[in-house]
């Protein structure tokens, strides 16, 4: 070995998961080495996830609203047009701007960083192989925070070009002018309206009947499904993808109902697949360690992220739940607070999840899809954004709040959220449920008016005694 360390944690993967658990340890008085084989931290979410694809929703946004949308304000911008490339250099630097900061925090926390691919060759010793060769670092604990990578589509090469996953979306050179979007997930709507705004012709196929991917309440799907439809994104639902196949610039898409029926091929410049992530476990040497997979790939861990081995702790996207940013930071600060002996304690019924087209779409809790299958007895209340003065005022009426509460005891189950500002107001009826809040503890607190989250007030307003006051 080049050079031999000693550490009381090693964290390989400085993703989310991984820088906030390596930050952790350290202000909990651990000696920490992070471990990261990319030359930028902050993993899938920092490079090529939450923060560029939230860059181009936002100015693409913008840009629409200022063709679309400003002249009716009492704006006058003229032609308003845009510079792709600026609009990707922008991008470029939010990115750099976060994951260099991520670095300093490193050095003002005094975690090292060893750059290089990190693996376990036995419980207590993990080996990095970088450009410095090979180090070693003999650890007490070890937390495995190694992310996820795209789902392959059985037959198709990605180019990053015309065959793209969320990466290539990322970084095109140009707009193209006919996109399809395999998929209509999180990924697939948030980068499919990023392109619509900016000029594509774009077709999200799905091979389910509806769209927003695994979680969303039903009514709020049917909802951003007509709201996108009227910003332009059409889609093939109930849709199989049979082949993907390049001719020249075109590439077409062989699809069948996927009832079965009538096959058809589409055309487009670009084919964005985003069909899914799997768990990267690539290189880790768990097999050395006696580690094995699950059935979906994932690294079991039990209630306190303990993996089979003791010592060896795993968080973030490589494990059970759903493959979010803040779901991977928050295990990464209690596992560590369970290394030092702490109580670990992890709601998976309060984890928010957000799709960030316009309008947003919010939730955290059940669905009423998943109390009907409970067969649990709940109450729904509902209030319109047409209803609520602030979003009145700015023109931003499309959607609604829905809180699903017990019918017994009114404590809060489920909110959905599908309008402006969603993504925000969420995290209120997200302390609500970690609390253990009933829609009455909500509808009772005073919010500031005129605001957007006085619809969510409302609608607890409704869920506890029948009626909101503004509709
Ligand atoms: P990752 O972020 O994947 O980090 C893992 C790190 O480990 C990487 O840096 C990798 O290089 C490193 N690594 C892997 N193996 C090794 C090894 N052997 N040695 C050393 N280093 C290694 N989530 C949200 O909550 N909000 C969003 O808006 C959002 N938007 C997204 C948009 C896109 C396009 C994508 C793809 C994802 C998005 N996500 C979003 C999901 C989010 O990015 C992930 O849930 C999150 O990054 C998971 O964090 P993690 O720390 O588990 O893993
Ligand atoms: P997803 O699970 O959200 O959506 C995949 C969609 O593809 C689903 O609707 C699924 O039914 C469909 N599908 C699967 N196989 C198909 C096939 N063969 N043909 C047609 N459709 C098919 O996955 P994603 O959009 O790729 O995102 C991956 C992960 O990244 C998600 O777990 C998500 O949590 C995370 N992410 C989060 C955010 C966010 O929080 N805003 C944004 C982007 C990504």
């Amino acid at each position: 070995y080049s050079t031999t360390h000693d550490a009381d944690l090693v964290v390989i993967g400085a993703g989310p998961g991984g820088y906030v658990a390596a930050i952790k340890g350290a202000q909990m008085g651990m000696k920490v080495v992070s471990v990261e084989k990319e030359p930028s931290l902050g993993g899938t979410c920092l490079n090529v996830g939450c923060i560029p694809s939230k860059a181009l929703l936002h100015n693409s946004h913008l840009y629409h609203m200022a063709k679309h949308d400003f002249k009716h304000r009492g704006i006058e911008v003229g032609n308003v047009t845009f510079d792709f490339k600026a609009m990707m250099d922008y991008k470029e630097k939010a990115v750099k701007g976060l994951t260099g900061g991520i670095g300093m925090l490193f050095q003002k926390n005094k975690v090292q960083l060893l750059r290089g691919v990190g693996s376990l060759v036995a419980p207590n010793k993990v080996e990095v192989k970088g450009e410095k060769g090979i180090e070693v670092v003999n650890t007490k604990n070890v937390i495995l925070a190694t992310g996820s990578e795209v789902t392959p589509f059985p037959g198709v090469q990605f180019d990053e070009k015309q065959i793209i996953s969320s990466t290539g979306a990322l970084a095109l050179q140009s707009v193209p002018k006919r996109m399809l979007v395999i998929g209509a997930g999180v990924i697939g709507l948030e980068l499919g309206s990023v392109y619509q705004r900016l000029g594509s012709d774009v077709t999200a196929i799905e091979f389910l009947t509806s769209i927003g991917g695994v979680g969303i309440d039903g009514e709020v799907a049917k909802s951003l499904q007509k709201i996108l439809g009227k910003q332009g994104l059409k889609f093939k639902l109930g849709t199989k993808v049979l082949a993907v196949r390049k001719e020249g610039a075109v590439v077409k898409v062989d699809v069948e109902a996927a009832q079965g029926g009538n096959k058809e091929t589409m055309e487009c410049d670009v084919v964005l697949m985003s069909i899914g992530r799997r768990p990267y476990t690539k290189d880790l040497g768990l097999e050395k360690v006696g580690i094995a997979l699950d059935d979906r790939g994932r690294v079991p861990v039990n209630n306190k992220f303990q993996t089979t081995v003791p010592g060896i702790y795993a968080i973030g996207d490589i494990i059970h739940g759903p493959m979010l940013a803040h779901k991977a930071e928050d295990e990464g600060v209690v596992c560590v607070e369970g290394i030092k002996g702490m109580p670990v304690h992890f709601n998976y019924d309060a984890i928010p999840s957000v799709i960030y087209t316009h309008p947003e779409v919010s939730w955290v809790g059940k669905t009423e899809e998943d109390l009907k299958k409970e067969g649990r007895a709940y109450k729904v209340g509902k209030f319109p954004y047409i209803a609520n003065s602030r979003a009145k005022t700015n023109s931003e009426t499309d959607g609604f709040v829905k809180v699903l509460s017990d019918k017994a005891t009114d404590i809060i189950l489920g909110t959905h959220i599908i309008g402006p500002g969603s993504g925000e107001i969420i995290n209120e009826a997200v302390l609500a449920q970690e609390y253990g809040a009933s829609a009455e503890d909500v509808a009772r607190v005073c919010h500031a008016h005129p605001t957007c989250a006085e619809a969510l007030r409302e609608a607890n307003m409704a869920a506890y005694i029948g009626k909101p006051i503004n509709f």
